[in-house]
């Protein structure tokens, strides 16, 4: 195996260089922060001085920008990514007795808010190369009681959508896209959260669009569809204490709105340079024997997530933390197999894809502003790490 690389080796020890050994942190917020703190703290001063905290003017100008950025036609504010699934849920109705199927390879959230909504998350396993929903194993797990498909766009990359959406239509099913980590990702196309009934969407700070705190939002082309929504966000009121229906308090700060708002402007470019860091380390991880990340031709992957599949994977992410190389596990146990879904009676190996993805998974560091040096340093660390 040769490295492009300069390597540590027996005989020719590295020269010192401390630049070179300096921690590569897996997300660094604060460098697009103070890139953009000029124009955010003008935004954020705006809210001040308007004093209007909640769904203030700034949350209905970037509802009005997300839909169009989404192309959808009506976007929904809500306090979480979470919230937008269990709002999402809700307002189709959702609930006890009710199935819906989704992926056991995800964050919690996911088939957290099936359960809470008093509904069965039912598990269909995930092709392996894409970690995404399988669409083969969607159709034998439909039953008179599924309700709904929500699939997730894992890592950034869309879920292929087309025999999931052709088996929802046939079936009579909802379908809702867990867009949380691929805002502006496309499928053929199309941007995600356009793909389904409706599109859920995280701005939690790691996410490729991040707010300063939690806030989420939904997409949908269903005018009566985002009306209800709008009402189960703020306590079901139409008017002010007339609640027509149940509903939650799920507001959008007008601050978060407004940091937002300043940071969508660069989402696009963002999202480009994930991927021209992703090409770069599929490039310079060619020779090692771990596996990168494979990118569907339909789609583009937006990369809140560089994951590979790594042989020794505990060894690695233990070497790589020792040396100052951020890294992380996403997910390390798949959901059907952690103890808030223990009620749904799965034990190890009735999802077999996603179990081995779990064990064999390792994501490396990744943000718009990652240098080249930076990403060098950590393919000489794995380099090193496979060599001895
Ligand atoms: C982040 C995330 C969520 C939840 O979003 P929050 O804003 O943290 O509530 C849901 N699904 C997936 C796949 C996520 O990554």
């Amino acid at each position: 195996m040769s490295s492009p690389f300069r390597t540590a080796s027996k005989l020719n020890p590295p020269p010192p260089d401390s630049a070179a050994q300096e921690p590569v942190p897996l997300l660094d917020l604060k460098r697009q922060t103070r890139l953009l703190e000029p124009r955010i703290t003008a935004a954020m001063r705006e809210v001040l001085d308007s004093g209007e905290f909640i769904l203030g003017p700034a949350v209905v100008r970037l509802e009005e920008r997300m839909a169009r950025y989404c192309q959808c036609r009506y976007a929904v504010a809500v306090a979480s990514g979470t919230d937008a699934l269990r709002l999402t849920l809700s307002a189709l109705g959702i609930g006890p007795g009710d199935e819906v199927i989704t992926t056991p390879f995800s964050f919690v959230a996911t088939a957290g808010t099936i359960l809470r909504c008093g509904a069965t998350p039912v598990f269909a396993d995930i092709d392996p190369g894409s970690y995404n929903l399988d669409p083969d194993r969607i159709e034998s797990a439909i039953t008179s009681r599924t309700r709904a498909i929500l699939p997730v766009h894992l890592y950034g990359q869309p879920a292929d959508m087309d025999p999931i959406r052709d088996l929802a239509t046939e079936r009579g099913l909802r379908l809702i896209e867990d867009c949380a980590q691929a805002v502006g990702a496309r499928y053929g196309g199309a941007v995600v959260g356009s793909l389904g009934d409706a599109g859920c969407l995280s701005f939690f700070p790691t996410k490729n669009l991040g707010a300063f705190g939690d806030a989420g939002m939904i997409v949908t082309g269903n005018a009566d569809f985002g009306e209800r929504l709008a009402l189960l966000r703020n306590q079901g009121n139409r008017r002010k204490h007339r609640a027509d229906v149940l509903g939650f308090n799920s507001r959008m700060d007008t601050l978060q709105a407004a940091i937002l708002e300043v940071k969508l402007d660069s989402l696009e470019d963002w999202n480009s340079q994930r991927r021209a860091i992703a090409r770069r380390y599929n490039r310079w991880l060619e020779e090692t024997p771990v596996k990168t990340p494979p990118e569907s031709r339909r789609g583009r992957h937006v990369y809140n997530v560089y994951t590979l599949r790594a042989p020794r994977r505990d060894q690695l992410a233990n070497r790589l933390a020792g040396r100052g190389i951020g890294n992380a596990v996403y997910y390390p146990v798949p959901l059907h197999l952690q103890g808030a879904f223990s009620r749904l009676g799965h034990t190890p190996g009735s999802l077999p894809a996603a179990e081995t993805a779990s064990r064999e998974v390792i994501s490396l560091p990744i943000f718009p502003e990652l240098t080249r040096e930076q990403q060098r340093r950590v393919c000489e660390e794995i380099y090193d790490f496979y060599r001895n």
